[in-house]
Formats: structure tokens, sequence, C-alpha cells
């Protein structure tokens, strides 16, 4: 049997910083502390959740929610792949230096720069 369009285009990218529509995947909850609390799993968003935050306000600026890529549509998409993906793979956008043998000691209790245990890749970049 032959593929679809779509399936023959591969699967579909996701996007880790979608805007708060129904449909899409609420990642984690913004804390008081300023991190991203992660939920496992993530939940599907609802029209009325969708509603009730967008009447609050930005609730991208609270949550984090994961959504389809919208390739072209985006600002970010540089017809081959994702500006931010791109970024956040070049260790000097993360400010930390070149050379992982130039990275700092980790101090204790403190994840070593470039990780972190808060923080989780996507399932799935958009590259
Ligand atoms: S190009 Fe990047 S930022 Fe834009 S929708 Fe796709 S994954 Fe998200």
């Amino acid at each position: 049997m032959a593929d679809t369009p779509a399936q023959a285009a591969g699967p579909a990218k996701t996007c880790p910083s979608s805007a708060c529509r129904e449909g899409a995947l609420l990642l984690g909850v913004m804390t008081s502390a300023g991190t991203l609390a992660y939920l496992n799993p993530p939940v599907p968003v609802d029209a009325e959740f969708a509603a009730r935050e967008t009447e609050r306000g930005r609730p991208e600026r609270r949550y984090r929610f994961a959504g389809p890529c919208l390739e072209g549509g985006c600002p970010q998409w540089t017809g081959g792949g994702c500006a931010i993906a791109d970024m956040a793979a070049d260790p000097v956008h993360l400010g930390l230096p070149a050379s992982p043998r130039k990275l700092p000691p980790a101090r204790s209790g403190t994840p070593a720069a470039g990780t972190s245990s808060a923080g989780r890749p996507p399932a799935r970049s958009a590259r």
C-alpha cells in the first residue's frame, strides 16, 4: 500500500514551545521559583482550559505547551529546521564554553553546566 503524502513526509514535528490551544499538550507549570515543573505524562489541553487561561492572559508565561511545529508559518523556521533547536544545540547560545573540557565544575548539589535536573528535552525536536 502506498504512503499518503503525510506518511511520506515522515512523522509530524513537535514544537516544545507551542501556544495554549485546544489539542496542545500541557508539558509543565511554571513554579513561583521560576522553574518549570514538568507533568508526567503531559495533559491534553481542552477548549475550556484554553479559553480560561487565555482569558487570564498569556498562558505561555505560566505553562509550557507542546503542539505541532508550524514550519513555514513560524518565524523560527529556517526552511529546513527550527532555529531554536539549532541555538539550543550550540553551547555558545547557552552561554557555555565551546569545548566540553572547559566546562566549570559542578558545585555540590548543583547540576553541572549544560545539564538540568528540572529540565528534560522534548520527546522529539523539530530538526
Ligand atoms: S519552527 Fe521551532 S519554534 Fe517554530 S513552531 Fe517549529 S519547533 Fe516551534
